[in-house]
């Protein structure tokens, strides 16, 4: 837990989010700005800046959220079609929450390479 961190906050429901996903260690909610017709983001409960502040005792929580967003993503109906996941790092990376989470876009194609 962050005090000044907004997505703890969320986790904490100190301030509101349309939550599609819970487990234990994970919560996906609904991306306020989406940029696709589905924009969920997946974060995990405990406060981790970004995939750059990872440590060893963290993998169950890196494959508890991919399987999250894989679960969720064949329970709204898009895994046929395909959908891009997405966690930007640091200020190339374009990262504008230091809290780690991974960005589920789908129901439409994305171009490759991004901007
Ligand atoms: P990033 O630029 O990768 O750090 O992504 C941060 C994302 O968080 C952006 O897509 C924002 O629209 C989204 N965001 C920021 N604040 C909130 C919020 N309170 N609830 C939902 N999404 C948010
Ligand atoms: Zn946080």
């Amino acid at each position: 837990m962050s005090d000044d961190c907004i997505f703890c906050k969320i986790v904490n429901k100190d301030i509101n989010a349309s939550i599609v996903y819970e487990d234990d260690k994970v919560i996906g909610f609904k991306d306020l700005h989406p940029v696709s017709p589905t924009h969920i983001l997946f974060i995990p409960k405990k406060h981790i800046k970004s995939i750059d502040h990872l440590e060893e005792g963290d993998s169950a929580i890196v494959a508890a959220i991919l399987l999250g967003i894989s679960k969720y993503a064949k329970q709204i109906g898009i895994s046929e079609n395909g959908y891009r996941v997405v966690s930007n790092i640091g200020k190339y990376g374009g990262q504008t929450v230091f809290h780690l989470h991974f960005h589920l876009l789908g129901g439409r194609a994305h171009s490759w390479p991004p901007g």
